[in-house]
């Protein structure tokens, strides 16, 4: 999976809110919350997410995103 460092998640977190982001990026952003001490004091994960989700659900309503990006965050919070 690709990385990304503080910054662009930063960034990315501000384009979630604002464009269309891909399963992809979604998953590489929010997995580097879940895993960088300092982006999870700026950003709570819940809260990025479900907004995440809600501006999906304006074009789309996409359950399984939802579903395998809420999985993918527990793999990572567990795990990591
Ligand atoms: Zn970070």
């Amino acid at each position: 999976m690709k990385q990304v460092d503080c910054e662009e998640v930063k960034h990315s977190v501000h384009e979630f809110l604002h464009s269309e982001m891909h399963e992809t990026e979604i998953q590489t952003i929010t997995g580097h919350i879940a895993n960088c001490d300092s982006c999870e004091e700026h950003y709570d994960l819940e809260v990025v997410f479900n907004q995440v989700i809600q501006r999906s659900c304006d074009e789309a309503p996409v359950p399984e995103l939802a579903e395998r990006v809420m999985q993918r965050l527990r793999e990572v919070q567990e795990h990591g």
